[in-house]
């Protein structure tokens, strides 16, 4: 596998209003040509300061390429600087230069004397045409390393990396498989995720494994690198394998779905129906289920049902019942559940109840209920979180544990 370094060059970078996008787009295209970048920098317009980061890049990494910098101005340093840093002269060009002139005379132009600055080469590269803009980018080769100096402006860089670089690469870089596969895993906290399978993954350096974290949702992702397909698949299998046997039914999917389309096959899978009552979640259960396409197969609808007195005249809780046990308990999340089912004639329904917090009574409990198939299931969940959190878990633990009761036998 290539290593590539990138510096992108200049000071409007390095203020609050300049985003480097350039780097972005570079990695996305080297990555796939196999390419991996493994660090990359931005400098402003200074000569000393760019000259260091290129022996850096250019000692630590076979590919290092430079966008921006390379105007006719005084600040536009990049020429000047992979000079430096690999001890050739600058060379002028007068084939270039023409090249440059022509296009001024076709925009009836004046061509200013500091654009034959643009025309100077590093000694030794090869010019890249840049048909969007003036200055040619180089490609130069020093001590084992090559160089590339494209240009900022987004619009003449991106052609020229597909038209004139990509080729090239592609070229000189062994042939090279990349293959990927994801778990995800629900009910999980990132850490405990980690210390679970760290002792695994980190036997092996390919597949890269990365581990990603959102609210009650982990996705573990690994990446194989190989010159063969089949070794690729071979060492994904290995490393994947072990991981699943560790988290077990914790993984929801191994394709990239996500919870609610998980949920959603397995319904249709079952020609089953779903409907909610929801309580502190506010519809946030019935929002993911119907966010996919075509869930009115299967998503049946279902209550909004805040206060104790919604509770009692949508879905029939008995008064006495909520006065008993209070509206955050199981028997009400179990009642609520049952209702649901009932009353939409689903197969299934979801229920949850809970004190999202901050202050209350005990900020943070959340019950949930699944009914269908014989007795209600029911969760007593304890979080502390912020209110935000506590909704967003609660949702993610009550699709997860419909996904539980779909798969149990
Ligand atoms: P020019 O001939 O236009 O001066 P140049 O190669 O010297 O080209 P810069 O002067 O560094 O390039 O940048 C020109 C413009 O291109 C910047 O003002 C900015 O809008 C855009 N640009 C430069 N670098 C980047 C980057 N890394 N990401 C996104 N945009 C960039
Ligand atoms: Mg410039």
């Amino acid at each position: 596998m290539a290593d590539a370094e990138i510096i992108a060059v200049g000071s409007e970078l390095l203020t609050p209003s300049k985003v480097d996008t350039n780097s972005l787009f570079l990695t996305h295209e080297l990555n796939a040509l196999g390419v991996e970048v493994v660090r990359k920098s931005i400098v402003g317009d200074d000569r000393a300061r760019l000259t260091g980061a290129i022996r850096d890049a250019m000692r630590d990494t076979r590919i290092v390429i430079l966008t921006g910098g390379l105007g006719p101005t005084e600040d536009d340093v990049t020429r000047d600087a992979v000079s430096a840093a690999t001890g050739r002269a600058l060379v002028f060009s007068q084939e270039i230069c023409d090249v440059i002139a022509e296009r001024f005379r076709r925009f009836n132009r004046p061509m200013a004397e500091i654009n034959k600055r643009q025309a100077y080469l590093i000694e030794g590269a090869e010019a890249l045409p840049n048909p969007r803009g003036t200055a040619p980018g180089q490609w130069v080769v020093s001590d084992g390393c090559s160089i590339l100096l494209l240009p900022g402006p987004p619009g003449e860089l991106k052609p020229m990396f597909t038209n004139e670089c990509a080729p090239r690469l592609r070229e000189r870089l062994p042939k090279l498989v990349i293959r990927t596969r994801w778990l995800r895993v629900a009910g999980m906290g990132e850490s405990d995720l980690d210390a679970l399978i760290a002792p695994v993954y980190t036997r092996y350096t390919n597949p890269v494994t990365t581990i990603l974290a959102a609210v009650g949702d982990v996705h573990v992702h690994l990446r194989a690198r190989s010159d063969r397909e089949d070794e690729a698949e071979s060492l994904l299998d290995e490393v994947e394998s072990q991981i699943a046997e560790l988290l077990g039914d914790r993984i929801y999917s191994r394709g990239g779905a996500s919870l609610e389309q998980v949920i959603g096959d397995l319904l249709m899978d079952r020609g089953a129906t779903l409907s909610v009552a929801e309580s502190c979640t506010g519809g946030l259960v019935a929002m993911r289920v119907t966010s996919i396409p075509g869930s009115s197969r299967y998503f049946r609808g279902g209550f909004l049902t805040y206060t104790d007195e919604m509770k009692t005249s949508l879905l029939g809780i008995p008064p006495g019942l909520i006065a008993e046990h209070t509206a955050v308990s199981e028997p009400v999340a179990v009642a609520m559940a049952d209702a649901a089912a009932k009353l939409t004639n689903s197969t299934y329904a979801i229920s949850v109840t809970g004190y999202a917090g901050p202050g209350g009574k005990a900020p943070g409990l959340v019950y949930l209920g699944i009914a269908g198939g014989g007795k209600a299931d029911v969760r007593r969940l304890q979080f502390s979180a912020d209110r935000e959190r506590v909704r967003a878990l609660a949702a993610q633990m009550a699709l997860d544990l419909l996904r539980r009761k779909l798969l149990a036998p």
